[in-house]
């Protein structure tokens, strides 16, 4: 399993949000504070943001905590869409940076937080790597987002044991979904977190059950139901 964290409002430092909280991302990389399955994220990570329309990617397949460049590099990158993700492989799951979140089609930025099974995912010359998360991710982005929850009870039908948490984010909309693990949003004045715990111990995070999905874009947050289409 995984820890992603999005972020959509004004434009904020990707520092302030995954590596100066007390307990952001680089703290749950070695020592998370939710995490049901894995007991430390050190198998890569990935920083993606929107630069105008255009989403980038700084990925790489080390520990976040040992990386020499992103304390200096992340207060100077700047969004007001932001996707990131620390990375526990699963068993016999390639490590390699192109095997990190998120992934991209050139829209969205995706991140995949669990585990299912490759069999009963379609083999696509578009994932990025050859672990279950590129390959969903692939399926997502070829389904297209708008249906992503109709494709989440889909995969969940054919994997019961799946657990498929994920965050997209578009530069305009963030969509999150809680399938086997956890999820929380903050609501700040500048913008809205969703991510797989909270960066903090701000009282205002809110706790997003299982089998839903989030909607946040700039009228605000919605919450339903996750059921198929
Ligand atoms: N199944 C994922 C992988 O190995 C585990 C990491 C995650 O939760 N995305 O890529």
């Amino acid at each position: 399993m995984c820890r992603h964290l999005g972020w959509l409002g004004e434009p904020v430092s990707v520092a302030s949000l995954i590596l100066e909280p007390a307990n952001g991302l680089l703290v749950q990389s070695y020592s998370p504070r939710r995490q049901k399955h894995g007991l430390m994220n050190a198998d890569g990570w990935g920083v993606g943001f929107f630069d105008g329309a255009t989403p980038r990617r700084w990925r790489s397949a080390t520990p976040m905590w040992g990386d020499a460049s992103l304390a200096s590099v992340a207060p100077a990158l700047r969004s007001g869409c932001i996707v990131t993700a620390v990375r526990s492989a699963s068993v016999g799951m390639p490590i390699e940076a192109a095997a990190a979140a998120p992934f991209t089609d050139g829209h969205w930025l995706l991140s995949h937080n669990g585990l299912v099974d490759r069999s009963v995912l379609p083999l696509s010359a578009g994932a990025e790597s050859t672990n279950d998360s590129a390959l969903l991710a692939a399926l997502i982005f070829e389904r297209g987002l708008d249906s992503l929850a109709g494709t989440i009870v889909e995969v969940a039908a054919s994997d019961p044991n799946a657990r498929l948490n994920i965050l997209a984010g578009n530069g305009s909309r963030l969509l999150a979904t809680t399938w086997g693990d956890t999820l929380s949003v903050l609501r700040r004045r500048d913008g809205i977190v969703v991510a797989s715990e909270p960066y903090d111990d701000d009282p205002a995070w809110e706790e997003i059950p299982d089998r839903h999905i989030v909607e946040v874009s700039s009228s605000g947050m919605q919450l339903s139901i996750l059921r198929g289409s």
